[in-house]
């Protein structure tokens, strides 16, 4: 009998032969979306049959999987702060390192620093992974979305939808122009909070870039010359839209932070201490327009 720990281990060895850096667990994932199946469940039944009718489809997907397409994309779906988000290629695959953006949002909530139903503006807001998970852990939030893609928008309003985040307004359009549509008119103009994890990838880089991250949109990840891009465009824009004493938090690429601090402080604002991710990398610029 074929059971699913033959099928796990099997994908294990065909998923790293191909180079895949985490085998086993993707190997489980595709094998827990075929059989639709929590992690639990999979552990129970492994000594189960694996269904034969299943089997053409997992080589398959083995096959995708070791030509680098990600296996989130492969299985449609990816895990961020707590909720499972829609992917499709059209958005980048949300990361681990984005939630600190998200808790460093959440504190400033907590601690009063924010009004008690602030406004929150996403810029190229993909899946929607940042602006959803806001809307849903902060009570009478009204956060705005933006992206120059429709297609991500799009993807982004599934995911509101099926997460049921209320009060969440979708902007399509290049940066601050997204906020001149004619949609405008529903939802805010001004902010108590802007965010954003923006296209940060020297262009120079993209080509060198892991088979994995080579499948994601390129203007997702493409940051100009100097991954600096967006960042310059964003300090430029920020007084017109943000609140005297609004917050702005920007999730910067290894070594990008001295650079994007300055960038806000020549904007006007105060900036605060960088806060860092697990292996020490600044991760998120936080800064502060001036009270009145
Ligand atoms: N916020 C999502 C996240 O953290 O998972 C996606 C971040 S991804 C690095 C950057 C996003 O910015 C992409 O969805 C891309 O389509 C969007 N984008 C690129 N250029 C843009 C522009 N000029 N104006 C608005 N959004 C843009
Ligand atoms: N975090 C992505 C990476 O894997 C880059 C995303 C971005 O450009 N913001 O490097």
């Amino acid at each position: 009998m074929f059971t699913l720990r033959d099928a796990w281990r099997e994908g294990r060895a065909a998923l790293a032969q191909s180079g895949v850096e985490t085998p086993q667990l993707d190997s489980e994932i595709i094998i827990r979306y075929l059989t639709c199946k929590g992690r639990e469940e999979f552990y129970r039944d492994l000594g189960e049959p694996f269904p034969a009718e299943l089997l053409a489809r997992f080589y398959q997907l083995l096959r995708q999987r070791g030509r680098g397409v990600p296996v989130a994309y492969l299985v449609g779906e990816k895990e961020f702060f707590g909720f499972s988000f829609k992917v499709t290629p059209a958005v980048l695959i949300p990361r681990p390192e984005t939630e600190i953006l998200v808790e460093t949002a959440l504190e400033l909530w907590q601690q009063g620093d924010l009004p008690v139903s602030p406004r929150i503006l996403d810029i190229g807001t993909g899946s929607g992974a940042i602006a959803i998970s806001l809307a849903l852990k902060i009570q009478n939030a009204e956060v705005v979305a933006t992206d120059v893609k429709a297609e991500a928008l799009a993807v982004a309003r599934q995911n509101a939808l099926r997460l049921g985040a209320k009060k969440t307004f979708f902007r399509h359009g290049d940066l601050w122009q997204a906020l001149e549509t004619a949609e405008s008119d529903s939802g805010p103009r001004s902010f108590d909070l802007v965010v954003s994890n923006p296209p940060y990838i020297p262009k120079g880089e993209l080509m060198r870039l892991t088979p994995e991250l080579q499948q994601e949109p390129r203007e997702a990840l493409d940051g100009g010359e100097d991954g600096l891009d967006f960042y310059r465009r964003i300090s430029a824009g920020l007084g017109q839209v943000l609140q005297h004493g609004g917050w702005v938090l920007l999730e910067v690429g290894q070594g990008q932070a001295p650079a994007v601090r300055e960038l806000l402080a020549q904007a006007g604002l105060t900036v605060f201490p960088p806060v860092c991710d697990l292996s020490g990398v600044e991760r998120v610029v936080k800064a502060r327009q001036q009270e009145l």
